[in-house]
């Protein structure tokens, strides 16, 4: 391909990257996708993912009589990261969520649904939109099927490699395939949608240290690309001490205990049957404690009515099918299947209902408790402490831009989801549940806007007023392929 022909916008990374994608063909603008890996519908993030995406003041919210709005949730975001986080991210994706999970539902035909049945910590109001089955490689399917409907190519596996920076309007991508040949793709702008470093354990090892010793749960894919390209042309970069974790992957097995088995009712203990710490402060943060425990062992415990609840995980169910669940009708019959002193285990459990009926303050300062103590028939998972995702990236503005080290944009390039700064602060602490998969699909959103803004402005230099037809959704000009 010449440059003068290739896309309008070319989108590196088929994960959120997808949601731009498509916002950008229906906006008008020829989109190519390029995709490193061939299998990435079942391997990237957010197929990993439990397809939970916050829409603050959805009209699916108003439909179960919950009040929200983007201020409400940037109140959370800035509780959850102690107020220090990138503000213009922030109020970028937490004004474009309801018009986002709106747009899947009524435009891309996702089956949106509204999660009304569990708190996921540091949300005040349920406001996590998903697909039925909550699984991210459910809704990245739907997403990818959509993509193949629209007739939008997709190029995989095909690296990004490098991005030279845009001359007379024009971005030059190079393009690296398995074979070590590459390609040079001329087009109108690049969308960096490659996720973050957190397969790179030398930059773990140099930028969170603390959770390098844990099992990464990711893409193989996320090697740090768009933070190499985007640096090679001047971006800045931020938070790149941000991360998730997780204390809730399921030993052995590699599938995700949903935390819901915590936010219900379920406890975590270490290798002496011991709590140590209030497990509704976030799994995110939870993974660092684990880390920190004897062997890094730890198991969650709960009971059946929390067993049957989580059973419309998917991921549960898989953990379930892969025999990562135990269960006894004894806490001692429990204790034995975990590996924990079956007396300490005992005791624990004691203390909790102690507290759970009003008897005593829970010694962590948990407060979330169920209304009932936790009774047999028992369940059990060994989990390990995971790293997940990073959340640290490219500066970018309100449009999705790049931005470079001044705060001006640097033409032609885009960051989206993991590749751009996110919106969890430092650490993994201000990771809220839903922050990866907006910042994914909701700045990639953002960025086929700009991008379609941006080409309709270079398409009709004079200002528009030559048949560019509004889109009646956004009021955004429809954009003319060059
Ligand atoms: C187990 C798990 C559960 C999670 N659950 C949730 C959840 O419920 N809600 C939530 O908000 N977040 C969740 N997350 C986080 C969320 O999945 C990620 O934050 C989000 O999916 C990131 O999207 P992305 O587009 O940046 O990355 P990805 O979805 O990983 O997409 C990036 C794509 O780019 C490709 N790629 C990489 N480098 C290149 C390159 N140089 N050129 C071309 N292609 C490239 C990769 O192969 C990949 O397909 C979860 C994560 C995990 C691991």
């Amino acid at each position: 391909m010449k440059p003068d022909e290739g896309p309008d916008l070319l989108v590196a990374g088929a994960g959120g990257g997808l949601a731009g994608a498509l916002r950008a063909h229906g906006l008008g603008l020829s989109v190519l996708v390029v995709e490193a890996g061939a299998a990435f519908r079942r391997s990237n993030n957010t197929s990993m993912s439990t397809a939970m995406i916050p829409g603050p003041g959805s009209r699916f919210q108003r439909e179960a009589g919950l009040t929200d709005s983007p201020e409400t949730f940037l109140a959370d975001v800035r509780r959850k990261t102690h107020d220090d986080v990138d503000e213009v991210v922030a109020t970028t994706v937490a004004g474009v969520g309801a018009r986002l999970v709106e747009w899947l539902a009524d435009d891309i035909g996702l089956p949106i649904e509204l999660v009304t049945d569990f708190d996921y910590p540091g949300h005040s109001v349920h406001r996590c939109h998903t697909v039925p089955g909550r699984s991210g490689a459910s809704m990245l399917g739907m997403l990818a099927d959509a993509v193949e409907q629209a007739g939008i190519d997709v190029l995989a596996p095909a690296r990004l490699v490098d991005v030279a920076p845009a001359v007379d309007g024009v971005t030059v991508a190079t393009l690296e395939y398995p074979d070590g040949s590459t390609e040079q793709i001329g087009c109108g702008a690049v969308l960096l949608a490659t996720n973050g470093y957190g397969a790179d354990q030398e930059l773990v090892q140099r930028h969170i240290p603390e959770i390098a010793g844990a099992v990464y749960h990711g893409s193989e894919h996320s090697r740090g690309d768009a933070l190499r390209i985007g640096e090679r042309l001047g971006a800045a970069t931020g938070y790149l001490d941000g991360y998730q974790g997780h204390g809730g992957l399921t030993a052995g097995t590699g599938t995700l205990t949903t935390w819901a088995t915590v936010m219900l009712g379920g406890v975590v203990v270490n290798r002496d049957g011991e709590r140590f710490a209030d497990e509704t402060q976030g799994y995110s943060e939870f993974a660092r404690l684990e880390l920190g425990q004897p062997d890094a062992f730890a198991a969650v415990v709960f009971d059946e009515r929390i067993h049957l609840a989580c059973s419309v995980f998917e991921d549960y169910r898989q953990t379930q099918l892969m025999n990562g669940l135990r269960s006894a009708d004894t806490l001692a019959g429990l204790a034995e299947q975990l590996g924990v002193p079956a007396g300490s285990l005992t005791a624990t459990l004691e203390q909790v209902a102690t507290v759970v009926t009003g008897g005593a303050a829970d010694p962590h300062g948990r407060t979330g408790w169920p209304a009932a103590p936790l009774q047999g028939p028992w369940y059990g998972v060994r989990v390990q402490p995971a790293l997940f995702h990073t959340q640290g990236g490219l500066r970018v503005d309100d449009g999705a831009r790049v931005l470079d080290g001044a705060g001006a944009p640097i033409p032609g390039l885009y960051a989206a989801g993991g590749a751009a700064v996110g919106i969890s602060g430092h650490g993994p602490a201000g990771y809220l549940a839903g922050n990866g998969l907006l910042t994914a699909l909701g700045l990639s959103f953002v960025a086929a806007e700009t991008a379609a803004q941006a080409a309709a402005v270079v398409a009709d230099p004079a200002g528009g007023a030559t048949g560019v037809t509004p889109d009646v959704t956004s009021g955004l000009p429809l954009a003319r392929s060059r």
